[in-house]
This record gives C-alpha cells, structure tokens and sequence, in this order.
C-alpha cells in the first residue's frame, strides 16, 4: 500500500500530443514539461545509413536551410505517421527529454492519435512509445482530448463541438455523452496556409520564399477576416527572374487573400459537419457554438470569420496549442474518464 502510494507519487506518467507540427508532453502533477516541433534532422551518413543529427526547436530551425546531406523531415506531416522510423526515434527522443533523465518508473502514458487512425498506424504509435520506454499504452483520439481540455462538457447528454485547426489536419467534431457523434478530418491547416502564402507571392512578385518565412508572415499579419488595422510586413525571399535576394512589404489583405482557399475548406467543413448532426444536438449547438483549439485557432479574427458563415458564437480554447495535451493529461489525472472512454 505505501509502496503503492510512493509510486504514485513518483509515477511520471505522462500525456502525449504528438501533432503533425508540434509535439506537446504534459506530465502528471506537473502540467507541461515539453512543448517542441515535431520535426528530426537527419544526416545521411556514408555508408552506415541515416543518424538523427537534432530533434524538436534545433531542428526546425534547419528546415528548409539543410545542405545536401542533411534532410529535416516531419515525421506526422500528414497528420498520420509518414515515416515511421524517424517518429520512433523523435517520440523516443522526446520523453527522455520530458523525463530529464530521471528513470524511476517506465511511465503510464496516453497518447492523442487522429480520429481516422488506421490499425497499422496505432500500432506503429505503439511500438514506438514502448521503444521509447512507456509502459501500459493507452489512446485518446484527439478531438475528444481537444474538448476535454478546452473543458468541454462531453459527458452530458449536451451536444458540443470541437475544431481543431493543427499543422497538417483540421479535425472538426460533434462529441456527447463521452462519444464522438460524427467527426470530419480534413487535410487542410495551417501548412497548406504557408504553402498558398508561398505560391501567391511568387505569382503576385516573383518572390520565392521559405515555407518558415511563409509560417512567420501568417503568425505575424495574417488574419481571417478584416477589421479596422491593416497591418504590414517586410518579407525576404530570392527574386525569380533576377535570381538575387529581394524584399519587399506585403499586408494583412493579401496574406487573407492567398489563404482563402483554407479558410474556405475549414468553414466549409463546419457547416457539412452541422447539417449532418441529427436535431437535438444541433439544438444544443445553437446555444453554445463551437469551440476551437489547435494552433490555427490562434490565427487572427479565425473566430469572426467562423462565426460570419456559421452564424453561431465561436469560442476559442484558453490555451488552443495545448488543449490535446491538457485534456489527454486530464484523463490521465482521473483514470474513470480514461475508462469511460474505453469503455465504449
Ligand atoms: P499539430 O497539432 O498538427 O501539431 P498545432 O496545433 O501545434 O498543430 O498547430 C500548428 C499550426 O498552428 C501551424 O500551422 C502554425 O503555423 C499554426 N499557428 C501557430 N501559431 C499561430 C498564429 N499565431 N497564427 C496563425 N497560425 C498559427
Ligand atoms: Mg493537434
């Protein structure tokens, strides 16, 4: 019993996001330990294959900058494990450095996986996490770990809804009484933003820029929907036809131009998914709208453009990067929800 109770104590069970482009680890009593890009180095070594060269913030500042013999891969990029090796390896990586290097115990762990997860993915997500040490392997299908973070009151017999807005996949979802009622998971977010960035300013200027540029011009000004500021950005890229570095200023308008295509595709994915929820629940909705989490959610005025197509309140979750992670943390604080979940 009091060997029990040290362990508990002890226990570094832990919570995983592992997102297409960020990787988040909440630690049991300690709330987040770890919050890094899902991104790993590698350097093709001659002869004796591939070596991890860095993993999270150190690679991801290589994207895109590598020379010949280094490739920066994401391994989730589709929202899915796209290269299994490499996120065996990153995962690895990635709870040794939640852990500091204390190795009590082999941890508890609960890992958020996309709800359309294939049997051979989970698997590979399995086999990863044990190489990487974790004992006891359980899952929690990210939109049901978004709304339990954003606090969500999932186990009512209350419609609510989640849109999750991540790197590589937007998951929008109905949940009630513990259960996901119906749930799309598209393959446009926030990447496919940085592309179209990308593309409209080579078309509009002939500017080539980085997909890291691109990312930083959305965070920066971009926004979904107008208002009273319009803001400005220096942006520096390789000029197409002279070949040589060039910048020029590019406004909020623009940015919201070339990613409407996004917008469009995630909106439109809300209102598939409302027409599709039987009455009751669609009743419950009009009352309390729609919540949104992931890293998208945190693009400007995301919650105005929502609400002008959906015409329902739109709320944004307290901290929308780490709403998988804290909710998939909270059903690790309290087991009975864990099993609620799978009891189903
Ligand atoms: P995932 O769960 O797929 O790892 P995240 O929820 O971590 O994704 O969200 C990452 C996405 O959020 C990226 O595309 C990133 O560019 C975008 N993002 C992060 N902050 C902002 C911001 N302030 N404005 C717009 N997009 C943002
Ligand atoms: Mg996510």
């Amino acid at each position: 019993m009091v060997l029990r109770s040290i362990s508990g104590i002890f226990s570094q069970d832990l919570a995983i996001d592992l997102g297409t482009a960020n990787t988040i680890i909440y630690m049991k009593g300690k709330g987040i330990v770890l919050n890094e890009p899902s991104v790993v180095a590698m350097k093709n070594g001659n002869g004796n294959g591939k070596k991890v060269l860095a993993v999270g913030k150190e690679a991801k500042l290589m994207l895109g900058r590598t020379p010949e013999n280094i490739t920066a891969i994401r391994p989730m990029m589709d929202g899915v494990i796209a290269d299994f090796e490499v996120a065996e390896a990153m995962l690895g990586y990635f709870i040794r450095k939640a852990h500091a290097r204390r190795r009590l115990v082999r941890p508890r762990t609960i890992i958020g996986v996309p709800s359309g997860i294939t049997q051979v993915e989970k698997r590979a997500v399995l086999e990863s996490a044990g190489l990487a040490g974790a004992r006891e392997v359980h899952f929690i299908e990210e939109p049901m770990a978004a709304a339990i973070g954003a606090g969500l009151p999932i186990f009512e017999p209350k419609g609510s809804m989640i849109v999750d807005i991540g790197g590589g996949t937007t998951e929008v979802a109905v949940l009630s009484l513990g259960g996901i009622v119906d749930s799309i998971s598209l393959r446009v977010a926030g990447d496919k933003m940085d592309e179209s960035i990308q593309e409209y300013l080579k078309r509009k200027y002939r500017l080539v820029i980085g997909l890291s540029t691109a990312e930083t011009v959305k965070m920066t000004i971009g926004n979904a929907h107008p208002d009273e500021n319009l803001e400005r950005i220096e942006v520096k890229g390789r000029d197409l036809t002279t070949g040589v570095p060039k910048a020029l200023t590019i406004d909020s308008g623009e940015v919201r131009e070339a990613i409407s295509e996004q917008l469009n595709a995630i909106s439109g994915a809300v209102l598939t998914t409302l027409e599709r929820t039987p009455p009751e629940l669609a009743a419950d909705l009009l009352e309390k709208g729609v919540m949104l989490a992931g890293g998208g959610a945190l693009l400007k005025n995301i919650d105005l453009f929502l609400k002008s197509v959906i015409n329902l309140p739109v709320n944004i979750a307290e901290d929308p990067m780490t709403a998988v992670a804290i909710g998939a943390g909270k059903a690790l604080d309290d087991l009975n929800i864990l099993r609620g979940l799978e009891k189903r």
